[in-house]
């Protein structure tokens, strides 16, 4: 069921109207406040021992936390380095000159602010773009610098679209994947309300964000068509708003959020997967059907053991069985046996993640595991990515056959509303 009244028409059907249209937003329905005041978001960047900054367009300040105390301005155009040594911010000009120093004790964060609505830049070697404001902070090592980026959702969202889709692609694609990532974005926020230091990564475990270079006039006009508009189940306020999961390429059947991820919040209806019919229409054939892979059992098992510390006690992993699958045959569980004789079981997609360091690694967890002897062969693979939610080559297939961006969304979170956040 959808609560879509009979309001006047949205931007977000305007573009795309055709028989396959799902319907409208209205945009006057009910406001699902955030847990921030104008879903303001903060992005971990990077961590870096050393951080070149620099400014565009305006010139830049050094700020304390609360903004009370300015330790260093930047010209438009200029750059300084930033390092942590003897529990002070060091900040240095380009050839090595110590330009000023803050303890730590006096500032644990230093805030970097445009002070004239330009662009801030930051890097390790090469500078990147941002909008909003930059948030430096001592990494838990007390060496490193970790860089949060902190910017209003919509300019945020400027920088996930162009990363996480093609910027050629169809306006009713762009618009579903800028209502996707928003909800996923709004969710994380809504989760954390507030606490720690960042909401969200700037990578794949979250999703991609590559500041301004991902932006294109395309992909702001899909965010500013669809501004504020997420998808919600159930609930009520932020409580409703549905992780809006989306992954390359489903294979066929998109995956249950449960059975993927093994959380008791993500068991809602509108992600428990179905049939995919478009992907196939789409993707590239590697994505679609990977083939089989084959992974040495000692690469396969240095891998896991490297990365979750907590399997150490396995000690080498001697045997690896699927214990559960979905009905269309998705692993969802593996069971690992250790040389110590110690068994476990690991969820697909954690085993998967795992094993990414190896020479060929898994392109998701749709495969049929054969034992090969000194290897373990992945065969039959299907997919790219976890498949949960919205499939993205399945959205552009959709779009380029005429629905819009209501029916793309519709039909990859079956059940769930599209309203407004704000
Ligand atoms: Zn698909």
């Amino acid at each position: 069921m959808f609560c879509f009244l009979a309001a006047p028409a949205v931007v977000l059907c305007g573009c795309d109207q055709s028989d396959h249209g799902g319907g409208s937003i209205d945009r006057s329905a009910r406001v699902v406040h955030p847990a921030l005041p104008a879903a303001t978001v903060r992005v971990s960047l990077f961590i870096g021992d050393c951080v070149s900054v620099g400014c565009e367009g305006g010139g830049v300040g050094f700020w304390n936390r609360r903004g009370s105390v300015c330790y260093l301005a930047l010209d438009a155009g200029e750059s300084c380095v930033v390092r942590l040594r003897d529990d002070c911010w060091q900040i240095e000009s380009p050839d090595g000159h110590l330009w000023g120093e803050v303890p730590l004790g006096e500032s644990a964060a230093l805030d970097v602010r445009s002070s004239d609505g330009g662009y801030v830049c930051v890097g390790e070697s090469e500078q990147q773009r941002y909008r909003g404001q930059l948030r430096l902070l001592a990494d838990e090592s007390g060496d490193a610098i970790r860089v949060v980026n902190i910017l209003d959702l919509e300019s945020y969202l400027q920088g996930v679209v162009g990363a996480e889709a093609y910027a050629s692609w169809h306006m009713a694609a762009l618009r579903a994947q800028s209502v996707a990532s928003r909800s996923y974005a709004l969710w994380r926020i809504n989760r954390r309300g507030g606490a720690g230091e960042w909401d969200l990564g700037s990578n794949q475990a979250s999703q991609m964000y590559r500041g301004v270079a991902g932006e294109t006039v395309r992909v702001t006009t899909a965010v500013q068509d669809t501004r504020g508009v997420v998808l919600t189940y159930g609930g009520s306020g932020s409580d409703a708003v549905l992780p809006g999961y989306f992954s390359s390429t489903c294979g066929g059947h998109t995956a249950d959020a449960q059975g993927a991820f093994g959380g008791i919040e993500e068991s809602q209806v509108p992600l428990r997967g179905g049939v995919c019919d478009y992907c196939r229409r789409a993707a590239p054939e590697g994505l679609m059907n990977w083939g089989t892979v084959e992974i040495g059992k000692a690469e396969l098992s240095e891998a896991l053991l490297r990365r979750y510390d907590d399997l150490a006690y396995l000690e080498r992993i001697v045997d690896v069985a699927v214990t559960r699958q979905s009905d269309c045959g998705r692993v969802e569980e593996l069971g690992l046996l250790g040389s110590t004789g110690a068994r476990t079981r690991i969820c697909a997609e954690r085993f998967r993640l795992g094993v990414t360091s190896t020479e060929r690694p898994l392109r998701s967890s749709w495969y049929r595991l054969e034992d090969g002897g000194d290897v373990w062969r992945f065969a039959d693979g299907r997919g790219y990515g976890h498949g949960v939610g919205m499939c993205q080559w399945g959205c552009q297939a959709m779009a380029v056959l005429g629905y819009d961006c209501v029916a793309i969304l519709r039909y990859y979170y079956p059940g769930a509303n599209l309203e407004r956040a704000y």
